[in-house]
């Protein structure tokens, strides 16, 4: 029997926080309900009915799939945002429809059943898949079975667009046009058993700046609608029935934390300038067009990391050369004067393409990604390059590639790019003969060689999130070792200080566009360590400059001294926060809460 009053007792659920913020209110556990499915015998004679019943439901779920984009390319001011692709594909597989037909006429049984069954199949063949793109395949079948049968029996769809009130929404998962399809302004935040940082609900909710916490693993039964509970989208936390006592701690949180945005909205149009004069060049890192407004709106100077590959997921087809071009001069005329700094596709690891050439792999993170990926599809990277250098009259335009570990890529890449530049001068297209490329550093093995790389470039970026796993040989998306996942491992400190030796000794600058850029306890030891340009969800850009705007460059560069001769993991976490403390002791005790704090 369960207690009456366990429902009242506060239960603490953690998870991946993907957007930050803390928001206060009730629950809306969203399990959109199993579709009540009886199974009937059916005769020969209605064979055709239900044959037709099915053709009408897959027509009208067809249709809804087209007007969700169009619902969120409103409100997202967009034309044809592509995410939706992936699940007219589903709807489109000749498979599934063979089967559901081949089973009913076998079978006889009414249509409904068929679809579940056939669905269901599909569903669970594909979730036991270890591949996370398969994976991903899952959650849209399982989008698509569910709308199918939704239409056949004529359930609704709109539940999350008739919010009762102002809700923390809570699923299992949320699939794209689930999050398409919210009323965003009754949507406080966002918490998900399943996602990561890089699932769909993740970038839509820091595209729109609504917290979120993803990866909370089952939280069973005991959660229900009206609930009340609070999201800490800086902590990964998701508390149910809050005691007195936390909501006590959260509302002085809450009212610290206004009064530290406000003075942060202030200094929205100020430059990221340390107390001793040292100006840091501050940009946002964006994945979809229209993120752009958001990082403009949190006072970014320009993009530092555009992550190209959102334009080529979950659809059939690759962008066109002109689709690409439009995208790119979009974000460029949006930014100008600032620069944005365009990264070449980085597919494979955990971003696989529907349309194209992937295939499974063993070790996909050690495989068949970024610039290698590229290089062996020539037609399909020139296509991008020739759109990047179109656009490039546009506005500030840079470029960058991804995943370097050897010189002959960079050489191999900018062969290709002058192919590109010799053919558009022939077809009279313009384009900026000064355009800079630059180098991503994300495998430790070119941070070693950043020397000789240096030769070759206009400036390196130096993405951590991918150059820490591979340096301390840390899958970040395993459990079992994120604990392990460190910033402050000695490692990243010397490969960050050889990177910044070798662009200083052929004067070019070195950013950091990955995720240790965003927080604002490693942003001094970055700075001292020389870096001169940090790139940050728009969503931590006001903080980020917070802290720099506290610091003077000059303690920095002894912090960082400090850090580099300590040889501990953990005890140059430590010196970092005391620093980052001791200059913003307001900020900090908001993001990185005292030892009081769940
Ligand atoms: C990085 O690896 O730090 C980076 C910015 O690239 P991504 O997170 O897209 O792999
Ligand atoms: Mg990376």
């Amino acid at each position: 029997m369960s207690d009456p009053e366990s429902s009242k007792k506060e239960s603490i659920y953690r998870g991946i926080a993907v957007s930050p913020g803390v928001v206060r209110g009730h629950l809306y556990v969203y399990r959109p309900e199993e579709v009540a499915v009886e199974k009937r015998s059916i005769r020969d004679e209605d064979l055709a009915g239900e044959f037709a019943r099915l053709e009408q439901a897959v027509i009208k779920t067809r249709q809804q799939l087209i007007d969700i984009p169009q619902h969120i390319g409103r409100e997202m001011g967009n034309d044809k945002p592509g995410i939706f692709d992936a699940h007219l594909l589903v709807l489109d597989d000749p498979m599934l429809m063979e089967q559901v037909f081949k089973r009913l006429k076998s079978e006889k049984l009414n249509v409904e059943f068929i679809v579940q069954e056939v669905s269901d199949q599909y569903v669970q063949a594909l979730s036991k898949v270890e591949d996370t793109f398969m994976r991903e395949r899952a959650a849209d079948m399982r989008d698509v079975g569910r709308r199918i049968l939704r239409n056949l029996v004529g359930a609704e769809h709109d539940e999350l667009q008739r919010l009762p009130g102002p809700r923390i929404v809570l699923a299992q998962d949320f699939s794209p046009s689930d999050t398409a399809l919210m009323d965003r302004s009754k949507v406080l935040g966002f918490a998900a058993e399943m996602g990561s940082r890089t699932s769909h609900t993740a970038i839509l909710a820091r595209s729109q700046g609504i917290p979120a916490v993803v990866g909370l693993h089952e939280f069973g039964r005991e959660i229900a609608s009206g609930q009340e509970a609070l999201l800490d989208g800086y902590s990964g936390l998701l508390i149910v029935n809050p005691t007195e006592q936390t909501l006590f701690e959260y509302g002085q949180i809450e009212i610290r934390w206004h009064s530290i945005e406000e003075r942060l909205g202030q200094l929205r149009l100020e430059p990221a300038r340390t107390r001793d004069g040292c100006v840091i060049r501050l940009g946002a890192n964006i994945e979809l067009e229209e993120e752009v407004k958001t990082a403009v709106e949190h006072g970014a100077q320009g993009v530092g990391l555009y992550r190209t590959e959102y334009l080529f997921l979950n659809r059939q087809t690759l962008p066109t050369e002109d689709e690409q071009f439009t995208s790119y001069s979009n974000v460029a005329r949006a930014m100008k004067p600032h620069e944005v700094i365009i990264r070449t596709l980085d597919v494979g690891g955990d971003k696989m393409l529907v349309a194209g050439e992937h295939t499974r792999e063993a070790n996909p993170f050690l495989g068949w990604r970024g610039v290698r990926f590229c290089l062996d599809q020539p037609d399909m990277f020139k296509t991008q390059l020739r759109a990047i250098l179109r656009a490039s009259v546009e506005g500030n335009i840079k470029m960058m590639y991804p995943m370097i570990s050897d010189l002959q890529e960079v050489k191999r890449a900018n062969e290709l790019l002058n192919v590109c530049r010799e053919e558009l001068r022939r077809e009279g297209k313009p384009f900026s003969e000064q355009l800079e490329v630059g180098l991503m550093i994300e495998v430790p093995g070119a941070a070693m060689i950043a020397d000789v790389l240096a030769e070759h470039t206009s400036f390196f970026s130096i993405g951590t999130n991918d150059l820490i796993q591979y340096s301390i040989a840390v899958d970040r998306g395993n459990e079992r070792v994120a604990h392990l996942y460190a910033p402050t491992h000695p490692a990243i400190l010397r490969l960050i200080k050889n990177v910044v030796a070798a662009a200083r000794a052929k004067n070019i600058w070195v950013g950091v566009c990955g995720e240790m850029a965003g927080d604002p306890v490693m942003v001094p030891l970055v700075l001292g360590l020389g870096v001169t340009e940090l790139s940050v969800s728009a969503v931590a850009l006001p903080a980020v400059k917070y802290i720099i705007r506290n610091m003077n460059m000059a303690d920095a560069q002894a912090l960082a001294e400090q850090a580099l001769r300590c040889g501990a993991t953990g005890d140059i976490a430590i010196q970092l926060e005391t620093f980052a403390r001791s200059i913003a002791p307001d900020l900090m005790e908001l993001v990185k809460p005292g030892k009081s704090k769940p």
